[in-house]
């Protein structure tokens, strides 16, 4: 999920931080996939649900640093390991856009705290150059496991809480656009296919 706004703001900020990252985590460790492709709507394997992962291990952390490398990469603010056509349970997200706010969230499940919905134009990694306006809870409690298997706590709110409800969907197969009218959907469907023809 990724915004214009943000993404201006942040390219060239994050291309350096991103160097820096690869040269330290290509020394430590030799299984790196680095920069992995993401799956684009209306690839079948984005309806694929995600298992819960068993065991936090060093596989998974070298799985969150190429998703980090990936969603940084691509300018994005959250990804799910459904998007790289890993089925497990782990979402990394960078709101800020700086490696100042890194979250990584395994296991994830969350706790609507305010069934008040926000409207947010969200966008996809999966959908390209397509924003359309959603309704989700503006505020969530979120339980998950964080990259060295212990569980935490989060309240979130706003950009967060849409964020997390965004990607949880994510690793049940579901996207933004199913929250559309079977039109616009079509529509999308249609121009994405027209822009890789
Ligand atoms: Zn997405």
């Amino acid at each position: 999920m990724y915004f214009l706004l943000l993404q201006a703001c942040y390219n060239s900020v994050v291309f350096q931080i991103t160097q820096g990252t690869n040269a330290g985590f290509k020394n430590r460790v030799t299984f790196t996939m680095g920069i992995m492709s993401i799956l684009k709507y209306p690839d079948p394997r984005l309806r694929q649900k995600a298992l819960p992962v068993a065991a936090v291990n060093a596989k998974t952390r070298s799985l969150i640093e190429d998703m980090f490398e990936t969603m940084w990469d691509a300018n994005g603010i959250g990804l799910a390991a459904t998007q790289v056509d890993v089925h497990e349970r782990v979402i990394v997200m960078d709101l800020e856009g700086e490696q100042a706010a890194p979250r990584v969230y395994i296991n994830p499940e969350i706790e609507i705290l305010d069934a008040t919905c926000l409207p947010y134009d969200e966008g996809c990694l999966s959908i390209p150059d397509t924003y359309e306006t959603v309704e989700r809870p503006g505020h969530v409690m979120i339980t998950a496991l964080d990259q060295d298997g212990a569980e935490f706590k989060e309240e979130a709110k706003g950009l967060l809480a849409v964020c997390i409800q965004h990607e949880i969907d994510h690793l049940e197969g579901k996207l933004f656009v199913d929250y559309l009218s079977s039109i616009k959907r079509q529509r999308i469907r249609k121009k994405l296919k027209k822009n890789r023809a």
